[in-house]
């Protein structure tokens, strides 16, 4: 196959003609699979079945702690020095909870709308606007937070070393822009690693608002698909050392790690963000769910157990991503039709269709009974301006369902794309 942009009108009206009927001919194998979960495969959950069985009957942790009981707002100690030293977090300032960081990341807006932060002269919500910045492509959860409680989204490029930092310093002069999304290590869906130079950027710019927020998201943190794993910048003490202490509220959780439903999630920042976050937690919560803070210390034991962990799930990740980037280099390398990114980690392949096309891909793939995520779903108000990204997520399927599928997406890009030059 050569380059479509290099086709005649003639070679190219044969190659939809030959797309069509390969195409009938995916449609015709009534295909049931699904690219859209970023979640964990069973196999992967296998890897921490023996926390089914922890913490057993020693229900006290290293200082003598009953689990079983209320109380504890920070979580366990022994399990906040592990994720501290992962997170590059002072135990001191990072609290172990329940198991979603996203409640966390929610909870705070919450408390930032109705009460401010400890930097705030007001709540946010009297202030005469919010608004956020997204890089973008970006987490279709963190968008989904704040379109729900009417935080204006301003998008920001994703360059390959984190957002675009000239944009960015652009808009935070903006005194109603009071926070930015953040996945700083394989970036959900990019996989982009922010550099050093972005994180120190980011953490000592100059912003209009004194009480803004980087929300400093690190859950593809331990999760490379190589040997070599991306290096965890200190955002905390870069922050503190430019007069911002408050600025970065970092999180994590491990439900890529053991359970996605039963993990532990974890919020770190200055002393100061942490007993303000836990004045307000302690309006709604005695304490955390200790026995499964205690039944993951038990497993992991240091953090070299995390990354040991950590390496049985990328012999199950690895050779399924390898297989999407296989099958899209065999497939759509000559058309040119499409680039797509290699991460180096986290649980996603972004795929760049011909601008214009992503939706028609989309349709194509669920006609043929290959469930994509929505086309634009990864943009702020799910509008991707230029109609040409795709979320691809290799994790849940079976190693030969993720074959069969992408070999069927490709079909379908190949397809929207010859039809978009044939008009
Ligand atoms: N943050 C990012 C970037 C994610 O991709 C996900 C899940 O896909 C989450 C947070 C969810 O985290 P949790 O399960 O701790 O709520």
């Amino acid at each position: 196959m050569v380059s479509f942009e290099t086709l005649d009108r003639e070679a190219l009206s044969a190659e939809v003609d030959k797309l069509r009927d390969q195409y009938s001919q995916l449609r015709a194998r009534q295909l049931d699979l699904n690219l859209t979960r970023g979640k964990p495969a069973p196999e992967q959950l296998d890897l921490s079945a023996e926390l089914l069985a922890l913490p057993g009957a020693d229900y006290r942790d290293g200082n003598g702690l009953d689990c079983r009981n209320y109380g504890g707002l920070d979580g366990l100690p022994e399990l906040r020095a592990i994720f501290g030293e992962l997170l590059k977090v002072p135990t001191s300032q990072l609290l172990a909870g329940n198991n979603s960081s996203l409640e966390m990341m929610h909870d705070t807006i919450v408390y930032q709308l109705l009460h401010g932060n400890v930097d705030s002269a007001r709540p946010w919500s009297a202030e005469p606007g919010v608004k956020f910045l997204c890089p973008s492509p970006g987490y279709d959860r963190h968008f989904a937070i704040c379109e729900h409680f009417g935080i204006e989204m301003l998008p920001v490029p994703m360059r390959p070393d984190g957002p675009d930092m000239d944009v960015v310093t652009e808009l935070v002069n903006d005194p109603q822009v009071k926070g930015i999304w953040c996945v700083p290590i394989y970036s959900n869906p990019t996989g982009v690693t922010f550099s050093e130079e972005t994180v120190r950027a980011l953490a000592t710019m100059p912003t209009g608002a004194h009480d803004f927020r980087i929300y400093w998201d690190n859950a593809y943190v331990v999760h490379p698909l190589t040997d070599a794993e991306a290096p965890v910048h200190d955002i905390l003490g870069m922050a503190a050392d430019a007069g911002h202490p408050n600025r970065p509220l970092v999180f994590a959780s491990t439900s890529k790690i053991t359970f996605a439903g039963s993990g532990v999630g974890f919020l770190g920042s200055s002393s100061e963000n942490i007993d303000w976050y836990k004045k307000n937690l302690g309006f709604s919560s005695i304490g955390p769910d200790k026995l499964n803070q205690l039944r993951h210390l038990r497993f992991f034991k240091d953090a070299a157990g995390v990354r040991a962990h950590m390496a049985k799930h990328r012999e199950i990740l690895a050779p399924k991503f390898n297989a999407v980037l296989d099958i899209l280099d065999s497939r759509l390398s000559d058309a040119k039709v499409a680039t797509w990114t290699h991460p180096d980690g986290g649980y996603f392949i972004n795929l760049d269709v011909v601008e214009g096309t992503a939706k028609r891909v989309v349709q194509l793939a669920k006609e043929a009974g290959i469930s994509l995520t929505a086309a634009g779903a990864s943009f702020p108000y799910g509008k991707d301006p230029a109609n040409c990204n795709i979320r691809l997520a290799p994790s849940f399927p079976a190693l030969e369902e993720i074959r069969v599928a992408m070999d069927g997406v490709a079909t379908c890009v190949l397809l929207a794309a010859a039809e978009h030059f044939d008009e």
